[in-house]
């Protein structure tokens, strides 16, 4: 067995924060499919996770690394860390601009939380990157969004060591998933009406 055979992705905390339902058929029932969103996302990922290290200007920058916490339990590949004025700090790189959905930020915060058991640094900022729109979103690595990653790295655990399914509940944020043909959040919703009635 390998040691990190129980860590969960930091992937995993985007998909958790975006839907529990989805995250466990991710990551307990091992379904994916893709959709544009997807391949867009994945396809970027694949341009920046290539492991490289060059100093521009008074930056330095590390890409595709791997970041890990044995306190939390966490692992997943870096798209970009950087240092620059005595501060280190991870930025994620996202398709399209800044989104409904505020799960972008639980994911650097949780590189952030790897980044200093790795580094011994306190870590007090990191980026979003948003490929169409061009821009960095900075985002505050504050108590409540560590707390907010702490409580979702928590569930998950949990999601994986019980396997209990969440229920499928359907809001807005179906219709851009990638899973919905294998959920049909609709049809879950008229059966579990239909047994709690009868
Ligand atoms: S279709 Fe909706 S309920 Fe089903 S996994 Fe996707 S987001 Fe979750």
């Amino acid at each position: 067995m390998n040691d990190t055979d129980n860590y969960i992705s930091i992937a995993s905390l985007n998909q958790y924060s975006y839907c529990p339902h989805r995250c466990w058929r991710m990551f307990c029932a091992g379904e994916f499919a893709d959709n544009q969103y997807t391949i867009e996302g994945t396809s970027l990922h694949d341009s920046v996770h290539t492991l490289s290290e060059i100093n521009r200007d008074e930056t330095w920058q590390v890409r595709a690394i791997w970041l890990k916490s044995e306190r939390y339990k966490l692992i997943g590949k870096s798209d970009l860390i950087e240092a620059a004025d005595g501060e280190i700090y991870p930025v994620e790189y996202k398709r399209g601009k800044k989104g409904e959905w505020d799960n972008d930020e639980l994911q650097v915060c949780a590189q952030a939380l790897c980044l200093e058991e790795m580094t011994g640094k306190t870590i007090a900022t990191g980026y979003v990157y948003y490929a169409q729109s061009h821009q960095r979103q900075k985002v505050e690595i504050s108590e409540e969004l560590r707390q907010e990653a702490i409580a979702t790295i928590l569930a998950i655990q949990t999601l994986l060591e019980t396997g209990k399914m969440p229920p499928a509940n359907y809001g807005k944020r179906c219709r851009g998933c990638s899973l919905y043909a294998q959920c049909l959040p609709q049809v879950a919703e008229k059966v579990r009406r239909y047994q709690e009635a009868s």
